[in-house]
């Protein structure tokens, strides 16, 4: 069967959540850290009580300005709160206190490998509370849910795309890169997994050629990279499936589920209407001056782009530099050891070698690894004076990331220094030759190829630690005898 690819295109604008990492909700005191017990981080405005009122955090403003600007959006001189009405158990008030028209960050764009992704705006939002469905199944009788409302309040930032996508890849790394960038700011840990940070894709599909885009289904609960790309394919073909019987596709809320691999339909798609929003009476539209903007601006850190752009003039490769740009840790690590003065190619090597498996195997960060930047920036400095060679000094940085041992004692403790005196070397070389008459002699009627043979005879005498240059002029002498 076609997949179709040749005969539709897809269409995909995403809506992403991101989780704002402040200490305390965003219209309540209380504070908004995962992991407490039940119901202990509420407060009588997150409970929705008569007579209490909502109060801003600026955090949250000065959070969502800071991603405004850093994803090229405009910051209106003003923005409002308005209520979107719902009924959801979790959700006390009976409704969420979000932003319509008037959002506090409009326009922008994200950056992509081939193309600008656009931004159409971003909002800022209270999430709800958790529901836990708890109990064996049965009419009444066992199952019951239960209602925590530690989450209700946590900001949210909603930044929606423009449907400007056309592959599942393209998405997924629109969805890597905005991720990038909310962590470097250090607006959103961007943990997809644990739900600080919600894609919702909106996917229609459209004969290849044609201008209009078809209608969009909306997909939930993807919370993995892994699972947005398997969901957004799915769709597509789901999609196609429909057109080609011809039937049409329905606007609707689909849900994914990750085991079965498919989606299936949660609710009709509600239009804006069907919520009611009006503006929110507890809050005043909220004034953003310029200086407020520009305050921000300052300490606007590098970003990613930024980074790779710096890394790719320190001589890494594209690929490279952007295999440290995707792992927020190791790029700052990376940083302070080009601080010291390292070679950065080099540098980057390890790091995106033998470094990354090891903390890929461990399933651990470098901040929490044993390799200390001055113990690596040691063993960087014990292989440039040559005291040490490339191949040992791999070995050793897998050790010391395991033990965190001096990188220098472990050289003197173990005697991995280079051999670089020539007659030591010599009488190894003249040991092996001697010991093999067979081999020189193939070698001297034109097996060039033996001399590969004879070093690694001499290597593995040495336990690699002959200075490679002497090693090959000194056999090469001795050879030719
Ligand atoms: P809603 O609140 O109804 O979901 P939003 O404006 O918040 O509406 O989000 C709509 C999202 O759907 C945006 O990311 C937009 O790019 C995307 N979108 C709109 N129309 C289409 C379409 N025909 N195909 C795919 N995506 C679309
Ligand atoms: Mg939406």
């Amino acid at each position: 069967m076609s997949n179709y690819k040749d005969k539709y295109e897809m269409v995909i604008g995403l809506e992403v959540h991101a989780q704002l990492k402040t200490n305390t909700k965003i219209f309540a005191r209380e504070g908004c850290e995962f992991g407490h017990e039940p119901n202990t981080e509420t407060s009588a405005v997150t409970l929705g009580m008569p007579g209490v009122l909502p109060v801003l955090n600026k955090e949250c403003v000065n959070m969502a300005i800071l991603t405004g600007l850093a994803l090229n959006s405009t910051i209106p001189n003003r923005c409002k709160f308005d209520r979107k009405q719902y009924f959801y158990p979790d959700l006390p008030k009976g409704y969420q206190i979000s932003q319509y028209d008037e959002p506090i960050c409009s326009g922008g764009w994200v950056q992509i490998s081939n193309k600008k992704i656009g931004i159409t705006r971003a909002h800022l939002e209270e999430d709800a509370g958790k529901l836990v469905h708890a109990g064996a199944s049965g009419l009444y009788g066992s199952s019951y849910s239960l209602v925590d409302l530690n989450r209700a309040g946590t900001p949210l930032l909603e930044i929606v795309s423009e449907p400007d996508m056309r592959s599942s890849e393209e998405a997924r790394e629109y969805v890597e890169n905005l991720r990038n960038i909310l962590r470097y700011i250090g607006v959103c840990d961007g943990n997809l997994e644990e739900g600080s940070m919600r894609a919702d894709a909106n996917i229609s599909i459209r004969p290849i050629g044609q201008k209009e885009f078809g209608t969009r289904a909306e997909i939930k609960n993807v919370n993995s990279f892994r699972s947005l790309v398997r969901a957004i394919e799915y769709e597509f073909i789901r999609q196609a499936e429909i057109l080609e019987e011809g039937g049409e596709v329905i606007q609707e809320t689909r849900l994914w589920d990750d085991n079965s691999g498919t989606t299936s339909s949660m609710r009709g798609k509600e239009d804006a209407h069907d919520y009611r929003y009006f503006p929110e009476p507890d809050l005043m539209p909220l004034e953003i001056s310029k200086e407020w903007v520009e305050e921000i601006k300052a300490k606007m850190p590098e970003l990613p782009n930024e980074k790779l752009e710096r890394y790719k003039q320190n001589g890494l490769s594209e690929y490279d530099a952007s295999v440290l740009v995707n792992q927020m840790e190791l790029a700052r690590y990376f940083d302070k050891l080009l601080e010291k003065g390292v070679d950065a190619k080099v540098a980057s090597n390890f790091l995106t070698g033998e470094v990354a498996a090891f903390l890929k195997e461990e399933k651990i960060s470098i901040d929490d690894s044993k390799l200390t930047v001055e113990n690596f920036t040691k063993l960087l400095d014990l292989l440039k004076k040559g005291t040490i060679s490339n191949n040992i000094a791999k070995g050793l940085i897998t050790e010391i990331l395991k033990t965190g041992e001096d990188a220098q004692a472990l050289v003197e403790k173990k005697g991995l220094s280079v051999i670089s005196d020539e007659s030591e070397i010599l009488s190894i070389v003249q040991k092996i030759v001697s010991n093999n008459p067979e081999q020189v002699a193939a070698y001297k009627a034109g097996k060039d190829k033996l001399f590969g043979f004879f070093v690694g005879q001499i290597m593995k005498e040495t336990k690699g630690r002959a200075n490679p240059q002497i090693l090959n002029k000194l056999l090469k002498e001795e050879l030719e005898k």
